[in-house]
Protein backbone atom coordinates (compact mmCIF):
# COMPACT_ATOMS: atom_id res chain seq x y z
CA UNK A 1 0.00 0.00 0.00
CA UNK A 2 2.68 2.26 1.17
CA UNK A 3 6.39 2.56 1.17
CA UNK A 4 6.00 1.41 4.68
CA UNK A 5 3.47 -1.05 3.91
CA UNK A 6 0.37 -1.59 5.74
CA UNK A 7 0.42 -1.77 9.47
CA UNK A 8 1.25 -5.27 10.67
CA UNK A 9 -1.22 -7.84 11.02
CA UNK A 10 -0.09 -9.94 13.92
CA UNK A 11 -0.81 -13.46 14.17
CA UNK A 12 -3.51 -14.90 16.99
CA UNK A 13 -6.39 -13.57 17.99
CA UNK A 14 -7.84 -10.66 15.88
CA UNK A 15 -8.73 -7.96 18.38
CA UNK A 16 -7.70 -7.32 22.11
CA UNK A 17 -5.35 -9.12 23.60
CA UNK A 18 -6.30 -8.86 27.07
CA UNK A 19 -4.27 -9.00 30.53
CA UNK A 20 -2.54 -12.03 31.78
CA UNK A 21 -5.33 -12.03 34.19
CA UNK A 22 -7.55 -12.97 31.49
CA UNK A 23 -4.95 -16.10 30.83
CA UNK A 24 -4.83 -16.94 34.37
CA UNK A 25 -5.80 -21.04 35.32
CA UNK A 26 -5.20 -22.15 38.96
CA UNK A 27 -1.93 -24.21 39.38
CA UNK A 28 -0.34 -22.82 35.75
CA UNK A 29 3.11 -22.44 36.09
CA UNK A 30 5.92 -20.93 33.95
CA UNK A 31 8.28 -22.89 35.31
CA UNK A 32 9.05 -25.76 37.42
CA UNK A 33 12.17 -26.10 39.49
CA UNK A 34 13.95 -28.76 41.15
CA UNK A 35 12.96 -30.19 44.04
CA UNK A 36 15.26 -28.75 46.76
CA UNK A 37 18.57 -30.66 48.19
CA UNK A 38 18.88 -28.42 51.22
CA UNK A 39 16.58 -27.96 54.18
CA UNK A 40 13.37 -25.54 53.56
CA UNK A 41 14.12 -22.13 55.20
CA UNK A 42 11.46 -20.69 56.22
CA UNK A 43 11.14 -16.57 54.98
CA UNK A 44 11.01 -14.90 58.68
CA UNK A 45 7.59 -14.02 59.60
CA UNK A 46 8.50 -9.81 60.26
CA UNK A 47 9.02 -9.95 56.20
CA UNK A 48 6.07 -12.40 55.26
CA UNK A 49 2.87 -10.52 53.62
CA UNK A 50 -0.24 -10.58 55.80
CA UNK A 51 -2.21 -10.83 52.40
CA UNK A 52 -0.77 -12.80 49.31
CA UNK A 53 -0.69 -10.87 46.21
CA UNK A 54 -3.25 -12.40 43.40
CA UNK A 55 -0.83 -13.15 40.40
CA UNK A 56 -1.68 -14.46 37.53
CA UNK A 57 -1.14 -18.10 36.95
CA UNK A 58 -0.20 -19.16 33.04
CA UNK A 59 1.68 -21.13 31.42
CA UNK A 60 5.21 -20.21 30.04
CA UNK A 61 4.28 -20.74 25.96
CA UNK A 62 1.02 -18.25 26.87
CA UNK A 63 3.57 -16.11 28.61
CA UNK A 64 6.09 -16.20 25.86
CA UNK A 65 2.96 -15.29 23.25
CA UNK A 66 1.81 -12.75 25.02
CA UNK A 67 4.11 -10.33 25.58
CA UNK A 68 5.34 -11.34 21.54
CA UNK A 69 1.90 -10.24 20.40
CA UNK A 70 2.26 -7.08 22.55
CA UNK A 71 5.78 -6.43 21.14
CA UNK A 72 4.35 -6.95 17.65
CA UNK A 73 1.81 -4.27 18.28
CA UNK A 74 4.07 -1.59 19.12
CA UNK A 75 5.40 1.13 16.74
CA UNK A 76 8.85 1.82 16.48
CA UNK A 77 11.30 3.60 14.54
CA UNK A 78 12.51 -0.11 13.32
CA UNK A 79 9.34 -0.78 11.85
CA UNK A 80 8.31 2.69 10.26
CA UNK A 81 8.40 6.39 9.36
CA UNK A 82 8.00 8.25 12.85
CA UNK A 83 7.76 11.79 12.01
CA UNK A 84 7.02 13.49 15.41
CA UNK A 85 7.90 16.50 15.73
CA UNK A 86 10.52 17.99 18.15
CA UNK A 87 11.24 14.53 18.91
CA UNK A 88 14.09 13.54 15.83
CA UNK A 89 12.62 10.19 16.09
CA UNK A 90 15.63 9.05 13.65
CA UNK A 91 17.38 5.82 12.38
CA UNK A 92 19.95 5.09 15.14
CA UNK A 93 23.04 3.20 13.27
CA UNK A 94 23.38 -0.41 14.40
CA UNK A 95 27.51 0.16 14.34
CA UNK A 96 26.98 2.05 17.40
CA UNK A 97 24.90 -0.21 19.66
CA UNK A 98 27.71 -2.75 18.19
CA UNK A 99 30.58 -0.35 19.80
CA UNK A 100 27.92 0.52 23.52
CA UNK A 101 27.83 -3.53 23.25
CA UNK A 102 31.56 -4.39 23.76
CA UNK A 103 32.51 -5.70 27.04
CA UNK A 104 35.03 -3.24 27.59
CA UNK A 105 32.34 -0.67 28.08
CA UNK A 106 29.44 -3.23 28.98
CA UNK A 107 31.21 -4.79 32.08
CA UNK A 108 32.76 -1.55 33.72
CA UNK A 109 31.48 -1.30 37.30
CA UNK A 110 30.88 2.26 37.90
CA UNK A 111 32.92 1.75 41.29
CA UNK A 112 36.07 0.59 39.55
CA UNK A 113 39.21 2.74 40.79
CA UNK A 114 39.79 5.41 37.85
CA UNK A 115 42.83 3.76 37.45
CA UNK A 116 40.94 0.52 35.95
CA UNK A 117 38.78 2.80 33.69
CA UNK A 118 40.87 4.88 31.67
CA UNK A 119 39.53 3.97 28.34
CA UNK A 120 36.14 5.03 29.94
CA UNK A 121 37.65 8.33 30.70
CA UNK A 122 39.33 8.97 27.80
CA UNK A 123 35.92 8.68 25.79
CA UNK A 124 34.81 10.66 28.35
CA UNK A 125 37.01 13.44 27.32
CA UNK A 126 36.77 12.92 24.39
CA UNK A 127 33.57 13.46 23.85
CA UNK A 128 33.17 16.25 25.95
CA UNK A 129 36.18 18.21 23.95
CA UNK A 130 34.05 16.97 20.62
CA UNK A 131 30.64 18.78 21.93
CA UNK A 132 32.69 21.34 22.93
CA UNK A 133 34.08 22.24 19.50
CA UNK A 134 30.29 21.53 17.88
CA UNK A 135 28.46 23.93 20.52
CA UNK A 136 31.28 26.54 20.81
CA UNK A 137 31.39 25.67 24.24
CA UNK A 138 34.33 25.72 27.40
CA UNK A 139 33.32 22.60 28.92
CA UNK A 140 30.39 20.37 28.96
CA UNK A 141 28.98 18.21 31.53
CA UNK A 142 27.85 14.54 29.80
CA UNK A 143 25.63 14.16 33.62
CA UNK A 144 22.11 14.72 32.53
CA UNK A 145 20.19 11.73 31.46
CA UNK A 146 17.33 13.96 29.48
CA UNK A 147 17.37 17.48 27.51
CA UNK A 148 14.74 18.13 29.80
CA UNK A 149 17.51 17.08 33.11
CA UNK A 150 20.31 19.29 31.15
CA UNK A 151 18.03 22.78 30.74
CA UNK A 152 17.28 22.00 34.95
CA UNK A 153 21.61 21.69 34.60
CA UNK A 154 21.91 24.34 33.29
CA UNK A 155 19.57 26.67 34.99
CA UNK A 156 20.87 25.51 38.18
CA UNK A 157 24.11 26.95 37.03
CA UNK A 158 22.89 30.06 36.26
CA UNK A 159 21.05 30.70 39.73
CA UNK A 160 23.97 29.65 41.14
CA UNK A 161 26.23 31.94 39.19
CA UNK A 162 23.79 34.88 39.89
CA UNK A 163 24.16 33.63 43.68
CA UNK A 164 27.90 34.13 43.71
CA UNK A 165 27.41 37.81 42.63
CA UNK A 166 25.33 38.67 45.91
CA UNK A 167 21.93 39.14 43.52
CA UNK A 168 19.55 36.47 42.99
CA UNK A 169 17.62 37.48 40.10
CA UNK A 170 13.99 35.87 39.92
CA UNK A 171 12.93 35.70 36.11
CA UNK A 172 13.60 34.03 33.02
CA UNK A 173 12.36 35.35 29.59
CA UNK A 174 10.93 32.41 27.46
CA UNK A 175 9.20 32.83 23.93
CA UNK A 176 5.59 31.91 23.89
CA UNK A 177 6.43 29.06 21.75
CA UNK A 178 8.83 27.06 23.85
CA UNK A 179 9.25 23.30 24.45
CA UNK A 180 6.61 22.37 27.39
CA UNK A 181 9.63 21.56 28.93
CA UNK A 182 11.53 25.16 29.35
CA UNK A 183 8.80 26.73 31.31
CA UNK A 184 8.66 22.95 33.38
CA UNK A 185 12.40 23.51 34.52
CA UNK A 186 12.37 27.16 34.79
CA UNK A 187 9.75 26.86 37.81
CA UNK A 188 11.53 23.26 39.14
CA UNK A 189 14.67 25.42 39.27
CA UNK A 190 13.21 28.53 41.72
CA UNK A 191 12.67 31.08 39.11
CA UNK A 192 9.50 32.46 37.89
CA UNK A 193 8.82 31.84 34.04
CA UNK A 194 8.42 35.29 31.52
CA UNK A 195 7.10 34.89 28.58
CA UNK A 196 8.03 36.91 25.06
CA UNK A 197 5.56 36.77 22.10
CA UNK A 198 6.41 35.67 19.17
CA UNK A 199 6.04 38.31 16.01
CA UNK A 200 3.86 38.32 12.73
CA UNK A 201 7.03 35.95 11.52
CA UNK A 202 6.73 33.32 14.28
CA UNK A 203 10.41 34.90 15.75
CA UNK A 204 10.94 36.30 19.14
CA UNK A 205 9.47 39.85 18.82
CA UNK A 206 12.65 41.73 20.16
CA UNK A 207 11.56 45.09 21.08
CA UNK A 208 9.28 43.11 23.45
CA UNK A 209 12.15 41.29 24.72
CA UNK A 210 13.89 44.58 25.26
CA UNK A 211 11.07 45.69 27.28
CA UNK A 212 11.39 42.62 29.80
CA UNK A 213 15.00 42.69 30.48
CA UNK A 214 15.79 44.06 33.40
CA UNK A 215 18.24 43.25 36.75
CA UNK A 216 15.11 40.69 37.72
CA UNK A 217 16.05 38.94 35.05
CA UNK A 218 18.44 35.45 35.25
CA UNK A 219 18.33 34.91 31.88
CA UNK A 220 17.06 34.20 28.46
CA UNK A 221 16.28 30.66 27.65
CA UNK A 222 16.04 30.15 23.72
CA UNK A 223 14.92 26.95 21.18
CA UNK A 224 17.08 27.76 18.10
CA UNK A 225 15.63 26.80 15.59
CA UNK A 226 12.57 27.59 17.53
CA UNK A 227 9.70 25.30 17.87
CA UNK A 228 8.15 26.23 14.46
CA UNK A 229 11.42 24.83 12.99
CA UNK A 230 12.43 28.46 12.26
CA UNK A 231 16.08 29.53 12.48
CA UNK A 232 15.63 33.16 14.86
CA UNK A 233 17.30 35.86 12.58
CA UNK A 234 18.35 38.25 15.04
CA UNK A 235 19.82 35.87 17.64
CA UNK A 236 22.95 37.76 17.99
CA UNK A 237 20.99 40.98 18.51
CA UNK A 238 18.82 38.79 21.12
CA UNK A 239 22.10 37.64 22.82
CA UNK A 240 23.13 40.96 23.65
CA UNK A 241 19.87 42.56 24.99
CA UNK A 242 20.15 40.09 27.41
CA UNK A 243 23.61 40.60 28.42
CA UNK A 244 23.51 44.12 28.69
CA UNK A 245 20.95 43.84 31.46
CA UNK A 246 23.63 41.14 33.31
CA UNK A 247 21.77 38.06 32.49
CA UNK A 248 22.98 34.92 30.50
CA UNK A 249 21.64 33.68 27.62
CA UNK A 250 20.90 29.86 27.49
CA UNK A 251 20.45 28.05 24.64
CA UNK A 252 18.37 24.88 24.32
CA UNK A 253 20.02 22.96 21.67
CA UNK A 254 17.47 19.75 21.67
CA UNK A 255 17.31 20.62 17.79
CA UNK A 256 21.15 20.59 16.83
CA UNK A 257 20.59 18.29 14.20
CA UNK A 258 19.43 21.35 12.38
CA UNK A 259 22.46 23.58 12.88
CA UNK A 260 25.26 20.73 13.62
CA UNK A 261 28.57 21.58 11.78
CA UNK A 262 27.21 25.20 10.25
CA UNK A 263 26.73 27.49 13.28
CA UNK A 264 27.33 27.38 17.12
CA UNK A 265 25.67 28.41 20.14
CA UNK A 266 28.30 29.83 21.22
CA UNK A 267 29.50 32.00 18.17
CA UNK A 268 25.60 33.22 18.35
CA UNK A 269 26.83 34.35 22.29
CA UNK A 270 25.00 31.97 24.03
CA UNK A 271 26.57 30.79 27.45
CA UNK A 272 24.95 28.04 28.49
CA UNK A 273 23.73 24.97 25.87
CA UNK A 274 22.24 21.46 25.94
CA UNK A 275 21.93 18.76 23.33
CA UNK A 276 20.14 15.89 23.02
CA UNK A 277 22.29 12.76 22.33
CA UNK A 278 18.84 11.05 21.42
CA UNK A 279 17.82 13.73 18.94
CA UNK A 280 21.14 15.02 17.38
CA UNK A 281 23.42 12.36 17.53
CA UNK A 282 21.07 9.19 16.89
CA UNK A 283 21.20 7.41 20.58
CA UNK A 284 17.80 5.57 21.90
CA UNK A 285 15.27 7.17 22.99
CA UNK A 286 14.42 4.62 24.56
CA UNK A 287 10.99 4.60 26.26
CA UNK A 288 11.08 7.88 27.50
CA UNK A 289 14.64 7.44 28.20
CA UNK A 290 17.94 6.64 29.12
CA UNK A 291 18.92 9.05 26.64
CA UNK A 292 22.05 11.55 27.78
CA UNK A 293 21.72 15.81 27.76
CA UNK A 294 25.12 16.84 28.11
CA UNK A 295 25.61 20.68 29.21
CA UNK A 296 27.68 22.68 27.73
CA UNK A 297 28.69 26.08 29.46
CA UNK A 298 31.30 29.08 29.21
CA UNK A 299 34.58 29.76 30.39
CA UNK A 300 33.03 31.86 33.56
CA UNK A 301 30.31 29.22 34.40
CA UNK A 302 33.05 25.77 34.38
CA UNK A 303 33.55 25.95 38.15
CA UNK A 304 29.31 25.63 38.56
CA UNK A 305 29.09 21.86 36.37
CA UNK A 306 28.47 19.26 37.90
CA UNK A 307 30.79 16.95 40.20
CA UNK A 308 32.62 14.85 39.15
CA UNK A 309 34.08 16.50 36.07
CA UNK A 310 37.04 14.36 34.16
CA UNK A 311 40.21 15.84 34.36
CA UNK A 312 43.96 15.08 32.89
CA UNK A 313 46.85 15.00 35.08
CA UNK A 314 50.08 15.59 33.86
CA UNK A 315 51.69 12.49 33.02
CA UNK A 316 48.51 12.62 30.51
CA UNK A 317 46.50 10.13 32.82
CA UNK A 318 42.46 10.86 33.68
CA UNK A 319 40.93 10.84 36.76
CA UNK A 320 37.64 11.85 38.39
CA UNK A 321 37.80 15.71 40.37
CA UNK A 322 35.02 16.02 43.28
CA UNK A 323 36.41 18.43 44.71
CA UNK A 324 34.77 21.53 43.47
CA UNK A 325 33.41 23.60 46.30
CA UNK A 326 31.47 25.66 43.75
CA UNK A 327 29.71 23.20 41.59
CA UNK A 328 25.84 22.35 41.71
CA UNK A 329 26.21 19.03 43.13
CA UNK A 330 25.29 15.98 41.35
CA UNK A 331 22.24 15.48 38.71
CA UNK A 332 22.59 11.92 37.99
CA UNK A 333 24.11 8.83 39.98
CA UNK A 334 27.64 8.35 38.81
CA UNK A 335 28.12 9.60 35.02
CA UNK A 336 24.43 9.38 33.83
CA UNK A 337 23.55 7.16 31.04
CA UNK A 338 27.34 5.73 30.17
CA UNK A 339 26.27 3.07 27.44
CA UNK A 340 24.17 6.43 25.64
CA UNK A 341 27.25 8.34 25.89
CA UNK A 342 29.27 5.94 24.08
CA UNK A 343 26.65 5.17 21.45
CA UNK A 344 27.01 9.11 20.90
CA UNK A 345 30.74 9.44 20.61
CA UNK A 346 30.38 6.97 18.26
CA UNK A 347 28.41 8.35 15.90
CA UNK A 348 30.41 11.83 16.13
CA UNK A 349 33.66 9.38 15.03
CA UNK A 350 31.36 7.33 12.89
CA UNK A 351 29.77 10.99 10.65
CA UNK A 352 32.99 13.27 11.27
CA UNK A 353 33.43 17.02 10.62
CA UNK A 354 31.85 16.68 7.01
CA UNK A 355 29.58 14.11 7.99
CA UNK A 356 27.60 16.21 10.71
CA UNK A 357 27.62 18.44 8.25
CA UNK A 358 25.53 16.81 5.80
CA UNK A 359 23.37 15.57 8.88
CA UNK A 360 22.33 19.38 9.34
CA UNK A 361 21.92 19.81 5.37
CA UNK A 362 19.80 16.80 4.57
CA UNK A 363 17.68 17.49 8.23
CA UNK A 364 16.62 20.80 6.51
CA UNK A 365 16.08 19.20 2.81
CA UNK A 366 13.82 16.74 3.63
CA UNK A 367 11.40 18.84 5.96
CA UNK A 368 11.45 21.46 2.92
CA UNK A 369 10.54 18.93 0.57
CA UNK A 370 7.88 17.46 2.69
CA UNK A 371 6.34 20.81 3.49
CA UNK A 372 6.63 21.77 -0.53
CA UNK A 373 4.71 18.16 -0.86
CA UNK A 374 1.76 18.76 1.56
CA UNK A 375 1.22 22.48 1.58
CA UNK A 376 -1.99 22.93 -0.47
CA UNK A 377 -3.80 20.60 2.05
CA UNK A 378 -2.08 21.68 4.71
CA UNK A 379 -0.16 24.94 4.89
CA UNK A 380 2.19 26.39 6.74
CA UNK A 381 1.58 28.24 9.71
CA UNK A 382 4.13 31.01 9.33
CA UNK A 383 4.36 30.70 5.09
CA UNK A 384 7.09 33.54 5.02
CA UNK A 385 9.57 31.34 6.78
CA UNK A 386 11.60 28.76 5.40
CA UNK A 387 11.76 25.81 8.11
CA UNK A 388 14.77 23.76 9.06
CA UNK A 389 14.56 20.76 10.03
CA UNK A 390 11.08 20.27 10.70
CA UNK A 391 7.65 22.58 9.90
CA UNK A 392 4.45 23.57 11.49
CA UNK A 393 1.66 23.13 9.20
CA UNK A 394 -2.24 23.99 10.32
CA UNK A 395 -5.50 22.13 9.36
CA UNK A 396 -7.24 25.19 10.12
CA UNK A 397 -8.57 25.65 6.62
CA UNK A 398 -9.17 21.66 6.50
CA UNK A 399 -11.53 22.00 9.41
CA UNK A 400 -13.24 24.68 8.46
CA UNK A 401 -14.14 23.09 5.18
CA UNK A 402 -14.82 19.72 6.42
CA UNK A 403 -14.67 19.49 10.19
CA UNK A 404 -12.46 17.15 10.47
CA UNK A 405 -9.38 18.16 12.77
CA UNK A 406 -5.74 17.40 13.13
CA UNK A 407 -6.39 15.06 15.46
CA UNK A 408 -8.53 12.94 12.96
CA UNK A 409 -6.13 13.31 10.01
CA UNK A 410 -3.37 12.12 13.16
CA UNK A 411 -5.63 9.02 13.72
CA UNK A 412 -6.66 8.26 10.07
CA UNK A 413 -2.40 8.01 9.32
CA UNK A 414 -2.03 5.34 11.28
CA UNK A 415 -4.69 3.63 9.23
CA UNK A 416 -2.53 4.01 6.73
CA UNK A 417 0.34 2.69 8.28
CA UNK A 418 2.12 5.71 9.48
CA UNK A 419 2.98 7.42 12.64
CA UNK A 420 1.10 10.62 13.19
CA UNK A 421 3.26 13.41 13.75
CA UNK A 422 2.85 15.78 16.21
CA UNK A 423 -0.53 17.68 16.44
CA UNK A 424 -1.90 21.23 18.41
CA UNK A 425 2.46 21.69 19.41
CA UNK A 426 3.17 24.38 19.24
CA UNK A 427 0.43 26.16 21.28
CA UNK A 428 1.13 29.30 19.34
CA UNK A 429 -0.65 27.77 16.33
CA UNK A 430 -4.35 26.68 15.78
CA UNK A 431 -4.63 22.94 14.50
CA UNK A 432 -0.84 22.80 14.38
CA UNK A 433 0.89 19.73 12.25
CA UNK A 434 4.58 19.29 12.97
CA UNK A 435 5.75 17.49 11.10
CA UNK A 436 9.62 16.23 11.73
CA UNK A 437 11.27 13.68 8.92
CA UNK A 438 14.58 13.57 9.60
CA UNK A 439 17.97 13.17 7.56
CA UNK A 440 17.74 9.12 7.80
CA UNK A 441 14.72 8.95 5.56
CA UNK A 442 14.88 7.84 1.79
CA UNK A 443 12.89 10.28 -0.84
CA UNK A 444 10.21 6.77 -1.37
CA UNK A 445 9.36 7.00 2.15
CA UNK A 446 8.94 11.07 2.11
CA UNK A 447 7.00 10.70 -1.15
CA UNK A 448 4.65 7.66 0.39
CA UNK A 449 3.96 9.76 3.73
CA UNK A 450 3.06 12.85 1.60
CA UNK A 451 0.37 10.76 -0.08
CA UNK A 452 -1.04 8.92 3.17
CA UNK A 453 -1.42 13.15 4.20
CA UNK A 454 -3.01 13.50 1.07
CA UNK A 455 -5.24 11.10 0.96
CA UNK A 456 -6.44 11.51 4.47
CA UNK A 457 -7.08 15.62 3.31
CA UNK A 458 -8.97 13.49 0.51
CA UNK A 459 -11.21 11.61 2.41
CA UNK A 460 -12.24 14.00 5.19
CA UNK A 461 -13.65 15.90 1.83
CA UNK A 462 -15.68 13.10 1.19
CA UNK A 463 -16.33 10.72 3.94
CA UNK A 464 -15.43 13.11 7.27
CA UNK A 465 -16.95 10.43 9.35
CA UNK A 466 -14.06 7.50 8.82
CA UNK A 467 -11.86 10.37 10.05
CA UNK A 468 -14.20 11.33 12.99
CA UNK A 469 -13.83 7.26 13.79
CA UNK A 470 -10.29 6.47 12.80
CA UNK A 471 -8.13 4.34 13.43
CA UNK A 472 -10.06 1.71 12.44
CA UNK A 473 -7.79 -1.35 11.86
CA UNK A 474 -5.65 -1.24 15.38
CA UNK A 475 -5.92 -3.81 17.93
CA UNK A 476 -7.21 -0.53 19.99
CA UNK A 477 -9.69 2.11 18.48
CA UNK A 478 -9.34 5.68 19.27
CA UNK A 479 -8.28 6.14 22.89
CA UNK A 480 -9.53 9.13 25.01
CA UNK A 481 -6.33 11.30 24.96
CA UNK A 482 -6.86 13.30 28.48
CA UNK A 483 -8.64 10.24 30.66
CA UNK A 484 -4.83 8.85 31.46
CA UNK A 485 -4.06 12.10 32.50
CA UNK A 486 -7.11 13.40 34.67
CA UNK A 487 -8.03 10.11 36.06
CA UNK A 488 -4.98 8.01 37.47
CA UNK A 489 -5.41 4.85 38.79
CA UNK A 490 -2.17 4.22 40.41
CA UNK A 491 -1.06 0.92 41.20
CA UNK A 492 2.30 -0.21 42.79
C1 LIG B 1 12.90 17.16 23.13
C2 LIG B 1 13.11 18.54 23.56
C3 LIG B 1 13.38 18.82 24.92
C4 LIG B 1 13.34 17.80 26.03
O1 LIG B 1 14.22 16.74 25.88
P1 LIG B 1 13.96 15.35 26.65
O2 LIG B 1 15.18 14.54 26.42
O3 LIG B 1 12.74 14.76 26.06
O4 LIG B 1 13.77 15.67 28.10
C5 LIG B 1 13.63 20.14 25.24
N1 LIG B 1 13.60 21.12 24.33
C6 LIG B 1 13.32 20.87 23.03
C7 LIG B 1 13.30 22.02 22.04
C8 LIG B 1 13.07 19.58 22.59
O5 LIG B 1 12.79 19.36 21.32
Amino acid sequence: MTAQGAPVRRQGPPVGEGTLKDLSHPGRRASSFALLEVPDAPVPEELRRARLPSLPEVSEIDLIRHFTRLSQMNYGVDTGFYPLGSCTMKHNPKAAEEVAALPGFRRLHPLQPDSAVQGALELMWRLERALCEITGMARATLQPPAGACGEMTGLLIMRAFHADRGRARPKVIIPDSAHGTNPASVRLAGFEAVPVPSDPRGLVDVSALAGLVDEDVAGLMLTNPNTLGLFEMEIEEIARIVHAAGGLGYYDGANLNAILGRCRPGDMGFDIVHINTHKTFATPHGGGGPGAGPVGVVDALVPYLPTPTVERADDGSLFLERDRPRSIGRLHGFHGNFGVIVRAYAYVLLHGADGLREVSELAALNANYLAELVKEDFPLAYPDGRPMHEFVATARRLKEETGVRAMDVAKRLIDLGFHPPTVYFPLVVEEAVMVEPTETETRETLDAFAMALRQAAAEARTQPDLLHEAPVTTPVRRLDEARAARHMRLHW
